[in-house]
């Protein structure tokens, strides 16, 4: 299952950076994962402040 980005999310941005297969992406008022891209490896949860990226 994909990871998703809670609306714990302050937009820091530090998850897109990490992702391997470039799957995160600025939303209106989080970040957001492309369920389809995503490749459920759990980099962005690694390195988010507030844990808001989780597996589904
Ligand atoms: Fe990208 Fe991995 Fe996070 Fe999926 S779990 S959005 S592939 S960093
Ligand atoms: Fe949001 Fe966490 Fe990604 Fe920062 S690292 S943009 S708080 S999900």
């Amino acid at each position: 299952m994909p990871y998703v980005i809670s609306d714990e999310c302050i937009s820091c941005g530090a998850c897109e950076a990490e992702c391997p297969v470039d799957a995160i992406s600025a939303g209106d008022d989080k970040y957001v994962i492309d369920a389809d891209t995503c490749i459920d490896c759990g980099s962005c949860a690694g390195v988010c402040p507030v844990g808001a990226p989780q597996a589904e």
